[in-house]
């Protein structure tokens, strides 16, 4: 203890780094302030690895580490990777990747001014949600159609706006939990508004919802289990009856279809995923979906329904607080006028990769073998299967090809790949890293192969 005791003396102080020749070309790079946190925490670290039994530290080398601690602090910590696990829709590596004519015109509408909320006819003030609203409502047949910063702020401000001190009616087999710990009926609760729930786990009827229904109900809202699939003695009460049920009863039907899609999956043998304009033809009043799911645009909630609701959300406070900025207007916009032309599946990245076959990953894979050429040693290209994410497509995967790695320490490499730059992310299938190139760009490829050929 004693001998740890006077290693710990032997650290320098602060001052005493700061006015080596070394700490002063710190502090002339870093700033005064950050040169001295990277200094603390240099020391800091060094005390710790004395407690724990090392030597003390050379002053150079107490510097060096300040000097790339400082350096680190001077970086953005969020920065591009490649996403090599064919999980197109990953939450944790921010949903969908934008199409270039999104990007553009996110930059054009954030690099200068705009008529954001000016009406350029009239010469005076406008609104910010006309620049997605008649293009909502074209793409799903909505009367109208409102735009917030994402589908749980939807979902709290109809649910605010309509129901609060109210009650809603709601299927114990819907009570969602998005990821990270959210739950859709914490959301709601939130909003003011008193879930009722109805039915069981694995089976709601009509008349459930039907039995539940009081004086203080205002509306029966359906949740889309977009993260989940039940299977075997289920059963849920199709929105059409819901509508008509809650329309007899003079009450609203409303839904959060979660991912929300405009194009059908089922043209790439996926589970067919309701549509916004189904949903809205079942007599939903208001319907609820992210913009960065299914949609592949920016981060967004969506709102569409009857022109009425739509007026009272607009006019509550909370439309305010969950309004979004010019920038991802102007991308909504650009990605809803993919689908209003009719390229959506060519020009929008999620769409592009759902549509992508098995052969043209394959073919990606195998020239990236061969660009490897003797470090490829132990590599193969194998079939397996990409999944949607992102809350949605559960349980539904789409064949591709897999390039996997020399099998054994694969939880080494994997973090090797997440460690370097551009960091990788990739599966471990089997004990065994595999890249699935559904996901990665072809821009990335090259970046891509660098880090693998440095790695082998
Ligand atoms: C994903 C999801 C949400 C949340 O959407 P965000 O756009 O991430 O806020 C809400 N409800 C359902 C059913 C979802 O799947």
């Amino acid at each position: 203890m004693d001998d740890t005791n006077e290693r710990l003396r032997a650290l320098p102080a602060v001052d005493a780094l700061l006015h080596t020749s070394q700490g002063e070309a710190l502090v002339a790079s870093a700033g005064r302030d950050l040169a001295v946190d990277a200094l603390r925490s240099a020391l800091a670290e060094a005390r710790e690895s004395i407690l724990a039994g090392a030597a003390c530290p050379a002053t150079l080398d107490l510097l060096a580490r300040a000097l790339s601690l400082a350096g680190a602090a001077g970086e953005p910590t969020l920065h591009p990777v490649i996403n090599a696990t064919g999980v197109i829709l990953h939450t944790n590596l921010g949903r969908a990747p934008l199409s270039a004519a999104v990007l553009e015109a996110m930059r054009r509408a954030a690099s200068g001014y705009s008529n954001l909320e000016y009406d350029l006819a009239a010469g005076s003030r406008g609104s910010r949600y006309v620049h997605a609203e008649s293009l909502l409502r074209r793409l799903t047949g909505a009367e109208a159609a409102l735009v917030v910063n994402n589908n749980a702020g939807a979902v709290l401000l109809v649910l605010s706006a309509l129901a609060r001190d109210r009650e809603v009616v709601i299927s114990r087999g819907q009570l969602v939990e998005i990821g990270g710990g959210f739950r859709i009926p914490d959301v709601m609760a939130q909003s003011g508004a008193d879930l009722v729930e109805v039915g069981t786990t694995n089976r709601t009827y009509l008349q459930d919802y039907g039995c539940a229904i009081g004086e203080r109900t205002v509306a029966l809202l359906r949740v889309h289990t977009s993260n989940y699939r039940m299977e075997g003695f289920v059963h849920q009460a199709p929105l059409r009856d819901l509508a008509e049920l809650a329309h007899g009863r003079g009450l609203l039907c409303l839904e959060d279809l979660g991912s929300g899609t405009l194009l059908d999956t089922a043209r790439y043998g996926l589970h067919h995923e309701p549509t916004v304009p189904e949903s809205l033809a079942d007599g939903a009043d208001l319907v609820t979906f992210s913009g960065d799911k299914l949609l592949g645009g920016p981060q967004a909630g969506m709102i569409v329904g009857s022109a009425d609701l739509i007026r009272r959300l607009r006019e509550h406070p909370l439309t305010r607080a969950l309004r979004v900025d010019k920038a991802t207007l102007a991308g909504i916009q650009a990605n809803l006028l993919h689908y209003l032309r009719g390229e959506a599946v060519e020009e929008i990245p999620v769409w592009r990769m759902m549509s992508r076959s098995a052969e043209d990953i394959e073919r990606a894979a195998r020239e990236l073998l061969a660009a490897l050429g003797s470090r490829a040693e132990g590599c193969e290209v194998m079939p397996g299967l990409s999944t949607v994410g992102g809350g949605s497509l559960p349980g539904e995967s789409l064949p591709t090809a897999l390039l996997a790695l020399p099998a054994g320490h694969a939880e080494w490499l994997a973090e090797q790949l997440r460690s370097g730059d551009p960091p990788v992310i990739a599966r471990i299938q089997d004990d065994r890293v595999v890249l699935d190139l559904r996901t990665v760009a072809d821009q990335d490829l090259p970046a891509l192969g660098e880090r693998l050929a440095g790695l082998l």
